[in-house]
């Protein structure tokens, strides 16, 4: 007796297989059979017939730390078929944030912290993780930690590389966290503080990380005029360390940087010819977002936002910023559009800086140090300059995993403020609909490949993102010919279209474009693998 049947569906299992009639009997939260259960005793029958039956959509590179706990239901995520995130990327993660340094840490991730309603107060990874827990979130979470929470949790954010007392305690926090069940370290090297950090400390991470057998995620020092060398430091580590390395969000920015993709990607063949375990992941954008500040030059973000903030006053410091700029700045302030400010700044919302520059009749340089002085480091920006050329030769990898870079979004709620990027809404659709079908970049056995198993496998959850006997029965239902994003750069709060269903352990969670808000089947899943 099952307690329900998908019936008459095609299914694509996550693994690369070619595609089969199967329906999909349900069973305790699991696929407990697979093949023609026509005749079968279940508890409630499905028809999906015309229907891809997939496994739910694993997210490997996603920022839901603070969100989910703003709004449980994950809208934004489970909408697109995402079954399960793994978070606290880019360097940033809610713990550790030992006592004493809770405020320092926050401040420090508030590019994923929009809703200041969130409680904190957890110190460990297993405090952290019993509060995500216990608010019964929608979909799996699966969080890693991040290096820049590690930084400052250890020392403060200030510049400058760990003390060898630092990376000490960095380690210890980060070995209790993995022994806790964390999938994995990430670093945030284009942020403060650690965009100051040396090989020694990144190696430190890199050593734990293997010890315990857990994905080493690296948002790396440089997208754009020194992708190769960025790349080239993280392989490094890597080499060194032996731990398994994830090359996030593989682009370039910067039309004078076209091309270098693809030559990263050979450096990533040629670590995977020498054995090295090593992918990368992207969303099917040629866009970016991130905090407007990002665009300063790396010394002027020394010390974290209260310094930024402090620096961009005084008239020298802005002077030399303007002259750094004329050789190192890489976008045109027409690229860059502010999609979140401050209260009362709701009209600066969709336009350039060189819009802004041009109404309030100032050099657009200036008025981009002003808004990141005036909104204390909140603006956050998209920022355009990526090649479809770049973009097309990492989605046709074979070592690409789909990973969104997104936050689990309310629109109508706090989690959802401002303009966001439409890859919080619609990237994994977008993938399917405009790449796969209309664009043909792979196969779709390919493409739910690389949106599901890929992705699980990288962080060791190895009953997730699969469609086979005794994997858990996280579960999309789509339409193949319709399948397809909504969200758009002008206006991004729009759930996707093609979806019929999306199961999480078994469970009914989005029909249609329905969510019942009150089913939230998810759980925090851990890796459990001991020390080498
Ligand atoms: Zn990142």
């Amino acid at each position: 007796m099952f307690d329900l049947v998908l019936h008459n569906g095609t299914l694509v299992d996550g693994l690369g297989s070619p595609r089969r009639r199967a329906d999909v009997g349900v069973s305790g939260g699991r696929v407990a059979a697979l093949g023609d259960l026509s005749g079968a005793d279940t508890a409630e029958r499905i028809d999906v017939a015309g229907r891809i039956v997939a496994p739910g959509f694993v997210d490997i590179h996603a920022h839901s730390d603070f969100t989910v706990l703003s709004d449980p239901r994950a809208r934004s995520a489970v909408r697109q078929g995402i079954t399960t995130q793994v978070n606290g990327n880019c360097g940033m993660s809610p713990v550790p944030a030992p006592p004493g340094r809770g405020d320092e840490v926050r401040l420090a991730v508030k590019i994923v912290d929009p809703d200041d309603a969130v409680p904190g107060g957890w110190s460990t990874y297993a405090d952290y993780a019993a509060a995500l827990q216990a608010v019964r979130p929608a979909i799996h979470q699966a969080p890693m930690i991040g290096h820049v929470t590690l930084k400052v949790a250890a020392g403060g954010n200030r510049a400058g590389p760990a003390t060898p007392d630092e990376r000490a305690a960095m380690v210890r926090m980060l070995s209790e966290a993995f022994e806790a069940g964390a999938v994995g370290v990430s670093t945030g090297l284009m942020y403060p503080p650690a965009i100051s950090a040396d090989v020694a400390e990144l190696e430190a991470l890199g050593r734990t990380a293997a010890k315990y057998d857990r994905l080493f995620a690296a948002h790396m020092r440089n997208y754009n005029d020194r992708l190769i060398e960025a790349v080239e430091e993280v392989l490094a580590v890597a080499r060194t360390t032996g731990c398994r390395l994830q090359v996030s969000h593989l682009a370039v920015a910067g039309r004078r940087n076209w091309g270098k993709v693809p030559q990263a990607l050979e450096l990533i063949d040629r670590a995977r010819a020498d054995g090295l375990d090593v992918a990368t992941d992207i969303y099917p954008y040629v866009a970016g977002s991130a905090n407007l500040s990002q665009l300063l030059p790396e010394w002027a973000q020394d010390g974290g936002t209260p310094q930024i903030v402090a620096r961009l006053g005084e008239a020298s410091v802005r002077r030399a910023i303007l002259e750094d700029w004329r050789t190192s700045l890489f976008f045109g302030w027409d690229e860059v559009e502010i999609v979140l400010a401050d209260p009362g700044m709701e009209d600066l919302i969709g336009l350039t800086v060189a819009q802004i520059g041009e109404r309030y009749g100032t050099d657009p340089a200036l008025a981009m140090l002003d808004l990141v002085r005036d909104t204390e480091n909140r603006a956050v920006m998209v920022a355009y300059g990526r090649s479809e050329d770049d973009l097309r030769a990492v989605l046709s990898h074979p070592a690409t995993s789909i990973g969104s870079d997104s936050l689990a979004m309310d629109p109508d709620g706090p989690s959802g403020i401002g303009r966001p990027h439409p890859r919080n809404f619609g990237c994994y659709p977008r993938f399917l609909g405009r790449y796969v079908r209309d664009g043909g970049i792979a196969t779709l056995e390919r493409a739910i490949a690389m949106s599901t198993s890929a992705a699980a496998d990288r962080v060791g959850l190895r009953d997730r993102g699969r469609l086979v006997e005794g994997a858990a029965a996280d579960i999309v239902v789509f339409d193949e010919a319709t399948i397809l994003d909504r969200a758009t750069f002008e206006d991004p709060k729009q759930f996707p279209i093609g979806i019929d269903l999306v199961l999480v352990n078994g469970q009914v969670v989005v029909e249609g474009d329905r969510q019942h808000d009150d089913v939230r089947p998810g759980v925090v899943l851990g890796a459990s693998s001991t020390p080498a």
